[in-house]
């Protein structure tokens, strides 16, 4: 039986990605090594890296003065180097869940923290709107998609100050403007790569104005000076992200995938309004295209965990909701097909019939 991938990630790639990506696994450009193999410092690794970066500076179309490095660590580690690097006096956060709260956890061990507006008394449910960020403070951080609950802040905003972006679960997925940032973080296993590395977009100038002393491995500049290769990187996943970076240029860009974002959007959160069973659970205006949460209507909330049977019988693997929002949660990130969407809606089409 044919399945379809909803999970929140790591998550489903592009099919040509994986299989280039195990191809290289078994043999290296016709080395007759494994790309696990070889050294990052191997003559035909840089080219890989060196392809990945221009790919990302063209899709996003990154201006001049901007650095992009790979680190390990994950996103989560980024909470705590954004402000190592850019916390002078005060930094402003935009609370819109788990991961935004994080984030601003640890900018608290560097200096004042001010958050702008928070939706957690209404378990995020909505992007705060009609706050003003201090003039004073040396950035604003916001999470462009907050995973957990499916809001997004799909455009731009209208601040005073640079924005850092948390950018994990929505990268790529649409044209950004990048000179809005001093920094752009994404953890890989959403819309890049197999999990295991970080993209990091820097703005040159704005490093090294940090009062404190950073250690070296926290501090970006050490890693814009190295390419990347201070350490060891995680070259397997590096590669799997030139491939996706490949596919997305091939089918079209950024814009082309905010598109079909759009589209596989329009389908699933049409038949979550129409069907009398199923209800979203965020504020319309603010829904995620990329993770699309719903729950059962209460009248028919014991027929939960019974949708969640059906669906996995007919192939659906990952919808459960997380934890702290419960129901479901259909992540659509760029290699989700409309194909998948509507295998998911003729689900619940079904099941509402039955029930
Ligand atoms: N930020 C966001 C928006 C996320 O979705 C996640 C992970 N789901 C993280 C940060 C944390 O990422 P990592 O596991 O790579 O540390």
């Amino acid at each position: 039986m044919k399945k379809y991938n909803f999970n929140a990630g790591p998550s489903m790639l592009p099919r040509e990605v994986i299989e280039n990506t195990a191809k290289q696994c078994l043999d290296f450009n016709g080395s007759g090594l494994s790309l696990m193999e070889i050294s990052h410092r191997a003559k035909d690794f840089q080219p890989v890296l060196d392809e990945a970066e221009s790919l990302i500076k063209e899709l996003l179309q990154i201006p001049d003065g901007y650095s992009v490095i790979f680190l390990g660590g994950g996103a989560s580690l980024e909470f705590c180097m954004v402000p190592y690097n850019f916390l002078i006096n005060k930094a402003a956060y935009l609370n819109t869940g788990t991961w935004a709260k994080k984030a601003m956890k640890e900018a608290k061990l560097f200096g004042e923290v001010v958050e702008v507006a928070s939706s957690a008394d209404a378990n995020y449910t909505f992007i705060p709107k009609g706050w003003t960020c201090p003039a004073d403070a040396d950035y604003l951080h916001i999470t462009t998609n907050n995973t957990i609950y499916g809001t997004e802040i799909r455009k731009e905003l209208d601040v005073n100050i640079p924005m850092i972006g948390d950018m994990s679960s929505d990268i790529f997925s649409r044209p950004i403007d990048v000179s809005k940032y001093d920094c752009i973080y994404a953890g890989a296993q959403k819309n890049l790569a197999m999990a295991g590395v970080t993209l990091i977009i820097l703005k040159n100038d704005k490093l090294g104005k940090a009062p404190r002393p950073i250690p070296t491995m926290l501090d970006y500049r050490t890693h814009v000076e190295k390419g990347s290769m201070f350490n060891t990187p995680p070259v397997v996943p590096i590669y799997s992200a030139l491939e996706t970076l490949r596919w997305i240029k091939a089918n079209g860009g950024v814009e082309a995938m905010d598109k079909l974002a759009k589209q596989r959007a329009e389908i699933l959160y049409g038949e979550i309004d129409r069907n009398k069973l199923f209800r979203g659970t965020v504020k319309e205006e603010d829904r995620s295209v990329m993770n699309i949460c719903f729950v059962m209507n209460d009248e028919y909330a014991e027929l939960e965990k019974p949708f969640f049977e059906y669906a996995t019988a007919k192939g659906m693997v990952g919808i459960k909701g997380h934890r702290s929002v419960g129901g479901f949660r259909a992540s659509c990130y760029n290699a989700q097909t409309i194909e998948g969407v509507e295998a998911l809606v003729q689900c619940m089409k079904e099941f509402e019939t039955q029930n």
